[in-house]
């Protein structure tokens, strides 16, 4: 018998999970992700988690015939490995991930991809048509996509596509966005541009009234969502953020003309109704090619870690015509 591995590596967690050829999970494992102080850190904290897995799952980690990756970004591709992340400290410059998988699973078949692209592998593979042509966008502390067009999963010859969170959709710049740049998608309606967003609104018209601490240290976007129908200014801001989701989203459709977007990340998970549906609306208006049907991941924060088994059973693709074992 054969088993395939899913590894989930983010800022804050490392999550493995081992499963049957037919993706039946027989072992999980969850780790905090070391801060470092060097690369080689996070990688052994991987390699622990996804052998913890292994022991949950009964196996030894050589009966792994396959393993998927969702990480945190940027990527040398051809280095299998994580370049400078931005969540964590200065130290970590370089994280190992697909040569020392490899070894440990004693199989080449590691296939590395940033979160958003493992997510849409997972969508994809999960969704009930298994569509060639899909997106997956995650609205969380930022604003990724991860994309299949033609059957073909686009990673990016250095596996950074998929960057849409930095799609410009203010031409005015009001608000920089973390990477630098100004009036980036990211800027205005990530969880973490929310606060800065909406103290923007209300400095813009200090007429609207507010319950909102817009001033206090610890005003986070989930205060918003909180007051929504309840306090005007947060109902300005839900609504503000829509049109720049909506823009962000038909600029990927226009792109990509995926036949199904599902969304991911906190902030749409726990706001379905409003900000996920809210965008179905206005995309409704502003596509001039296919309309395609948007929703809500079914598999809540476990979306990357199933994509990446998904891209263990599936060659990296999500397709099911080629399922493994
Ligand atoms: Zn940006």
């Amino acid at each position: 018998m054969v088993y395939y591995a899913g590894v989930d590596l983010g800022a804050t967690n490392v999550r493995a999970i081992v499963a049957e050829a037919d993706g039946t999970t027989i072992g999980v494992s969850r780790r905090s992700t070391p801060r470092g102080p060097t690369g080689i850190d996070v990688t052994e904290g991987v390699l622990r988690t996804l052998r913890e897995a292994c022991v949950d799952a009964g196996i030894d980690p050589e009966r792994i015939a396959a393993t998927g990756i969702g990480s945190i970004g940027p990527f040398d591709l051809a280095e299998g490995a994580v370049i400078d992340p931005a969540n964590l400290p200065d130290s970590i410059d370089r994280i190992p991930l697909t040569g020392p998988i490899a070894k440990l699973i004693d199989s080449n078949d590691v296939y590395l991809h940033n979160d958003t692209t493992a997510g849409v592998i997972g969508e994809r593979f999960h969704a009930v048509s298994n569509p060639d042509d899909m997106a997956y966008i995650t609205i969380s502390s930022g604003i990724g996509a991860g994309v299949c067009c033609d059957g073909t999963v686009m990673n990016g010859w250095d596996g950074n596509a998929g960057e849409v969170g930095h799609y410009v959709v203010d031409p005015q710049g009001r608000l920089t966005c973390g990477c630098g740049r100004d009036g980036h998608w990211e800027a205005y309606c990530s969880g973490n541009a929310i606060p800065d967003y909406a103290r923007l609104l209300a400095e813009d018209d200090p007429t609207i009234s507010t319950a909102l601490p817009v001033e206090g240290p610890d005003f986070t976007a989930k205060d918003v969502f909180e007051l929504a129908g309840e306090d005007e200014l947060a109902d300005y801001v839900i609504e503000q953020l829509a049109h720049w989701n909506a823009i962000g989203v038909t600029n990927v459709v226009h792109a990509f003309a995926p036949i199904v977007v599902s969304f991911g990340g906190a902030v749409a998970l726990h706001n379905e109704d409003l900000v996920v549906d809210p965008i179905r609306e206005r995309v409704s208006e502003m596509v001039m090619t296919n309309v395609p049907e948007i929703r809500v991941t079914d598999h809540g924060d476990d979306v990357v870690l199933e994509g990446a088994l998904a891209s263990a059973l599936t060659e990296g693709t999500g397709d099911r015509r080629r399922l493994r074992g």
